[in-house]
């Protein structure tokens, strides 16, 4: 069952090691048993785009040549496959991009989200496919079908806000003092749904000085110039000397990450989301880790769709503002122009759209 579908459309793809994305025509692919077409209607780009486009180290652990980029996607099902009766054509969904396997140790108990044999949309791994095509087929289990009138700018950041979401859902923020290290898109959501849960003061440290404006838009109540401020002192004049009950590591900093055990305050918790390509070193494991009584939790995804709901709630019902992360909207066909913003600094989040 399906709609009338043209047999060609445009699409990226990163076919060797040397070259970029390319812009190109392909056949539009056809639902398998299980999966269902999807006509994309926007895609983000994510800071492991900019990896995998450029090919470096990280790109070699996290995705297989050639493929179709953009693993932030949102859109309408237009055709569904044999056997698929959970999604309807018409369906507004967005695609959790962690395609778990459904069989091993972890997706038994529930816990496909952190699957140990992941495959995953977007980086050639398990599929082809990738949000930066105008069609794409997706297995029914990885689409999350929308259940409010979200934009569709709105819906494609479901996916970067849900590991922002996943990581303050799981350091108890309600009535404590948040930091957030870096002010990138995941950073950004992180002090807007940190403050939405009822943390008390959300504070968000960065280098830069636009990004700083940005976290002060989506809700932080102090602003920290790491360049220009000792991070440390200024917690420590915010606390009574007491140090931060929670921390949110957004920045990948490795020395940032370092520090900031130093910054928690005893019975803190911390959670870590950015990707530091450094060894962590802590000084002085005593004082600022055993003797703390710290928790320290990493995420990596979103719970299945635990996190998807709870984040479309929070957007549709008002509490937290997504919008402002989104830097650029650019047609897909000016690819080109929207990595060079990215890659040069001069954006936040770009947003796609792979129908123009
Ligand atoms: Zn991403
Ligand atoms: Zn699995």
């Amino acid at each position: 069952m399906k709609m009338s579908l043209p047999s060609e459309m445009r699409c990226l793809v990163k076919e060797t090691e040397e070259q970029g994305y390319q812009l190109v025509k392909r056949p539009v692919p056809k639902p398998g048993p299980g999966d269902v077409i999807i006509k994309v209607e926007r895609v983000a780009i994510c800071g492991s785009d900019i990896n995998l486009w450029k090919w470096n180290e990280t790109a070699r652990i996290i995705a297989t040549l050639p493929f179709i980029p953009g693993h932030e996607a949102m859109g309408e099902v237009v055709a569904l496959g044999e056997g698929v009766t959970e999604l309807k054509l018409g369906q507004r969904v967005a695609v959790e991009n962690h395609f778990y396997c459904g069989s091993c140790y972890l997706c038994k108990e529930k816990r496909g989200d952190i699957c140990m044999r992941m495959n995953q949309y977007g980086h050639g791994r398990g599929t082809d496919q990738g949000g930066c095509a105008q069609y794409s087929r997706v297995p029914a289990r990885y689409c999350y079908a929308l259940t409010t009138s979200l934009t569709a700018n709105q819906a494609v950041l479901l996916e970067p806000m849900g590991v922002a979401h996943n990581a303050v859902e799981n350091i108890e923020v309600k009535g404590e003092n948040v930091l957030v290290l870096g002010c990138g898109p995941v950073g950004l959501f992180a002090i807007a749904i940190a403050k939405a849960l009822g943390a008390r003061e959300v504070f968000g440290v960065d280098i830069d000085p636009g990004r700083l404006k940005l976290a002060e838009a989506m809700g932080a109540t102090v602003t920290v110039n790491g360049n220009k401020e000792d991070i440390g002192e200024t917690i420590m004049r915010h606390t009574d000397n007491n140090g931060i009950g929670r921390i949110i590591e957004a920045s990948g900093a490795a020395s940032l990450l370092n520090k900031s055990f130093s910054w928690l305050r005893k019975g803190g918790q911390m959670a870590l989301i950015g990707l530091p390509k450094a060894p962590l070193h802590v000084e002085n494991v005593l004082t600022d880790i055993v003797f703390k009584s710290l928790t320290l939790k990493t995420v990596h995804g979103r719970r299945i769709f635990h996190t998807w709901k709870e984040c479309e709630q929070l957007i549709a019902g008002g509490l937290v503002t997504v919008d402002p992360v989104i830097s650029h909207n650019i047609a897909m066909t000016q690819h080109e122009y929207a990595f060079q913003q990215l890659i040069g600094g001069h954006a936040c989040k770009i947003v796609l759209d792979p129908q123009n």
